[in-house]
């Protein structure tokens, strides 16, 4: 039975000068792939992205796995780098783009896109699975069950549902592709070290993701606290978490990752 666990693309990531050679050593890239369902990704374009937060690149990728564009948001050179601050995002278009305040995930973006800035070299995956990978509709169905005021559990165990070997794998992969030899993970989930570390992905530590209580959230903070009703965790009812938790972490009712609630 063939190992799907180690690194099979090992052999056919070769180091190349820079980001954008990935894209012609890529070309025929095929490889054994990654886990059960041998996903394998390439890179596919390369430019650069200058933002509010700092220069980077954005690398795209393609998958033979889920059909949809995800993309490393690139800072420094991170070609053959050792212990690259490296963050794993979960698409949230409600939250990263429209500013909702259901959710802390435009928060933990822009706080991972400043840290990595500030880094010889970083990267953040952005991965392209909305709601924890159940998908838009699926998510706002899930706002609305909550919004009725009933039926928390349900509608966190509906946010909840996500394929994590497919999810992990094609992270892991895009992060073998971009030959960084190790990462220091930026995450409060000790799972996501341990499912990339099954992918064989080098991750010499845990950084914890702690989002500050700063002007630009407090109103986040203060919905929270003040708002009546199911949206609240501060009586231990879980609320819908986008990132950095898994159905284990809100059953255990620890509210949102690294907020810092305060109820007076
Ligand atoms: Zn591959
Ligand atoms: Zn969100």
């Amino acid at each position: 039975m063939t190992d799907h666990s180690g690194k099979p693309c090992s052999k056919t990531l070769a180091s190349v000068p820079t980001l954008d050679d990935l894209v012609m050593r890529d070309v025929d890239h095929d490889c054994e792939g990654f886990g059960e369902h041998r996903i394998c990704v390439r890179v596919e374009a390369v430019a650069d992205l200058p933002t509010r937060f700092g220069r980077f690149r954005i690398v795209a990728f393609y998958n033979n796995r889920d059909g949809k564009e995800h993309i490393a948001i690139v800072h420094g050179d991170v070609l053959g780098g050792e212990g690259v601050l490296t963050r794993l995002h979960s698409e949230c278009l409600t939250g990263d783009a429209l500013g909702s305040l259901r959710c802390d995930c435009r928060d933990q973006l822009t706080l991972a896109l400043t840290r990595i800035a500030q880094e010889p070299c970083g990267l953040l995956l952005y991965m392209r699975q909305e709601g924890r990978g159940i998908g838009l509709l699926n998510k706002i169905r899930a706002y609305a069950l909550q919004d009725r005021g009933l039926d928390t559990v349900e509608a966190n165990l509906a946010l909840g549902f996500r394929d994590d070997e497919r999810d992990y794998a094609i992270a892991a992969h895009m992060i073998a592709s971009l030959t960084v030899g190790s990462i220091r993970l930026l995450t409060n989930n000790p799972r996501k070290v341990e499912e990339l570390r099954r992918y064989g992905i080098l991750v010499q530590d845990r950084i914890p993701h702690i989002v500050p209580v700063n002007d630009q959230n407090r109103f986040y903070l203060a919905t929270k606290a003040h708002r009546s009703g199911h949206f609240l965790d501060l009586d231990g009812i879980p609320h819908l978490a986008e990132q950095d938790e898994s159905a284990d972490d809100l059953s255990e009712g620890q509210g949102s990752a690294g907020l810092q609630v305060d109820p007076n």
